[in-house]
């Protein structure tokens, strides 16, 4: 739409305004010529003004609603990228962005990594706090991925209790302490029900892009890596190794079975 701010609604008032003023003017200088008669300039000027007189409010109006009109369809399409308990990038939001996120990658050489994160246990937290307190669990959760990371990043809920962030030029080193932040992030967050502390943890797998690594291949990497880390004990993060993937990630869950 091309009305998106107030500058927009007043320029095209004017230029709605004027325009008319001058075709109406235009049009009464005009049929007076064509009359072999001078336009009369009382009647020019009023030929001139009528129309912006009359225009502008109903122009200016009419420009209004269309501007709040895009602005309610912007709000509407963030809210539909946004997961509705947490405020992060839902699944789908998550994946289209990533896409663009690896595009961009390849295409300016960058480096990008991939997190994915489970929460520990959690279905014993649900079990022994009640659901509603797993869900304010799973928001401390969300406000600690953004604290652990840049505006750039994205960060997204990608299910029940796992969380995805796709660290936009950072390599395996930095992305390594990002995950190590955001684990002891979550095991000191202070989460309380009825006054008693309630132990959060959150396992992480990383995968750093590769050449010939698409967004699944990426996924696949990260998730054996987050297997990994869950195995090893939960509440760490662990590196993928080159060449896991589906395979290592059938594997891995045949084994935790
Ligand atoms: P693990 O350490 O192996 O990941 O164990 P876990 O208990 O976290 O894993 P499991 O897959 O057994 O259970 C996940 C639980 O998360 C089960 C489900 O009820 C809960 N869950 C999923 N989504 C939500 C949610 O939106 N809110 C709440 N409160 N719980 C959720
Ligand atoms: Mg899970
Ligand atoms: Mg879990």
């Amino acid at each position: 739409m091309l009305v998106r701010s107030r500058r927009d609604v007043v320029l095209g008032t004017l230029l709605a305004g004027g325009l008319s003023s001058l075709a109406s003017a235009g049009l009464y200088g005009g049929i007076a010529l064509w009359r072999d008669g001078a336009p009369e300039p009382f009647w020019l000027a009023f030929a001139a003004a009528a129309p912006f007189v009359l225009a502008t409010p109903m122009v200016a109006y009419l420009l209004e609603l269309l501007r709040r009109l895009a602005r309610a369809k912007g709000e509407i399409e963030e809210l539909a990228r946004r997961d509705g308990l947490t405020g992060l990038l839902n699944r789908r939001a998550f994946f289209e962005a990533a896409e663009e996120a690896l595009r961009q990658a390849r295409e300016q050489r960058t480096p990008l990594t991939l997190l994915v994160l489970d929460a520990d246990h959690f279905k014993a937290i649900n079990d022994s706090w009640g659901h509603a307190a797993g869900d304010e669990s799973l928001k401390v959760i969300a406000s600690t991925l953004l604290a652990a990371t840049r505006q750039y990043d994205l960060v997204g809920r990608i299910g029940g209790e796992e969380f995805a962030v796709l660290l936009r030029n950072a390599a395996a080193d930095e992305a390594g302490l990002v995950a190590e932040r955001i684990v002891s992030a979550v095991a000191l967050a202070d989460f309380r029900r009825a006054g008693r502390p309630v132990p959060l943890s959150v396992s992480v797998g990383i995968a750093v892009l590769e050449p010939g690594l698409d967004l699944d291949g990426l996924f696949a990497r990260a998730d054996a890596a987050l297997y990994a880390a869950k195995r090893a004990g939960r509440g760490r993060s662990r590196a993928a190794e080159p060449g896991t993937g589906e395979g290592f990630v059938r594997r891995a869950a045949r084994a935790a079975a």
